[in-house]
């Protein structure tokens, strides 16, 4: 969808801000280019909506160069998005998402109506579209920042360092909105961060750069935390790598066997079969005694929280349930917890000259 061939970028006062990128992203894919200050992705970024133009290379959108598209024209196919929103403080908030609608001549009653139903979308109240930016929150203000680069359903979506300027509990609220919204709408993002933990949440692909505008590895999540290149993208993903690693392994896979009535625990389920919590029959209230809560798990589930499950339970089982919630057996911790050592474990190597050595002692 987006491919940069042998893109380089270079400033007139000598700064190589890109170098040799080649890179392709994806149609439908959220790629999150990541790294320190100063290392090119933003520069990377607006190549693709031609605010910067490559020295050399050819970046490519649908297919085309943007060099041979009318910029303006190009722009209008791209959804931009930016840290704090930079929303027009005179405008309503109804009127900031009509942007690009208006100008496309929409006319006004449909690019209102328009306006509506993103203001929904993006899970702001309807009565908000008549205020202006200043009386929202930092949090509401970017959610309609998202709106207004969706608003002509553009099929790429911009996304620079967009939730840097929000504390973290909404910045958490925000990335689950766009993963809920991608679920829906599968457009072809490409989201600029320094924030690792945030790359890792939302990127299906992600792309670290380092310093001098070098490109040093492009991966999924999990195979980048699983085989990072070089020391240099461990480093980067940092020393819980191998927790990130558990938080995106799943549980499918993982067998389960009947959950049954003999062991000390009993697991009650609801007349749909839907766990309720654990029962000690060996205490001294018998089938009185109070449940004991449990945490059933799916398979879409992750590792981490089996893991975190597994020491709750009381029973050392942790309940897996089917999408409709309801129990089709229980795993036992010893079994969770060999199964995420050997995923931690995996992550404990990189593809550079890393081998653990055999003969090295292990403390306790
Ligand atoms: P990042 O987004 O990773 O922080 P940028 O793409 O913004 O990095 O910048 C990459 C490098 O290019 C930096 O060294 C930056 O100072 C430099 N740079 C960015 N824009 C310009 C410009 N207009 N003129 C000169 N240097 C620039």
């Amino acid at each position: 969808m987006i491919s940069f061939k042998h893109v380089s970028k270079h400033y007139p006062n000598g700064t190589t801000a890109v170098d040799d990128l080649s890179l392709e992203l994806p149609e439908g894919d959220i790629t999150v280019l990541v790294g320190s200050s100063g290392c090119g992705k933003t520069t990377t970024l607006r190549m693709v909506n031609r605010m910067v133009e490559p020295s050399s290379g050819t970046v490519s959108v649908g297919g085309r160069d943007i060099l041979e598209a009318d910029a303006a024209e190009l722009r209008r196919g791209i959804g931009y998005v930016i840290q704090q929103a930079g929303l027009f403080p005179h405008r309503t908030i109804l009127d900031n998402i009509a942007t690009v609608p208006l100008l496309l001549g929409w006319g006004r009653r449909k690019a209102r109506a328009r306006a509506a139903e993103l203001l929904e979308l993006v899970g702001l109240p309807a009565g908000s579209g008549k205020r202006y930016p200043h009386q929202l929150s930092g949090g509401q203000q970017q959610r309609v920042g998202v709106a207004r680069a969706l608003a002509a359903d553009p099929p790429v979506l911009l996304m620079d360092e967009p939730f840097g300027a929000v504390d973290p509990v909404v910045r958490t609220q925000l990335q689950n909105e766009l993963l809920r919204l991608q679920s829906e709408l599968r457009k072809t993002v490409v989201f600029v961060t320094h924030d690792i933990d945030e790359a890792v949440r939302l990127g299906d692909r992600i792309a670290i750069f380092r310093t001098g505008g070098h490109l040093v590895q492009c991966a999924p999540p999990a195979e980048l935390l699983a085989s990072p290149a070089d020391d240099f993208v461990a480093g980067f993903l940092g020393a819980e790598r191998g927790l990130k690693l558990l938080s995106l392994s799943t549980l499918a896979g993982l067998p389960q066997e009947p959950a049954d009535d003999k062991g000390r625990w009993r697991l009650v389920t609801s007349g749909r079969g839907e766990p309720l919590g654990w029962r000690d029959t060996e205490g001294p209230d018998g089938d009185e005694a109070p449940l004991l809560p449990v945490r059933p798990l799916r398979d879409t589930d992750s590792l981490l929280s089996a893991l975190d499950e597994s020491l709750a339970s009381p029973a050392g089982l942790v309940a897996r349930v089917d999408a409709d919630g309801v129990l089709t057996g229980v795993t036992g911790r010893d079994r969770i917890h060999e199964h995420a050592g050997r995923r931690h474990a995996e992550a404990g190597r990189t593809n550079a000259s890393q081998a653990p050595d055999p003969d090295a002692s292990v403390t306790a």
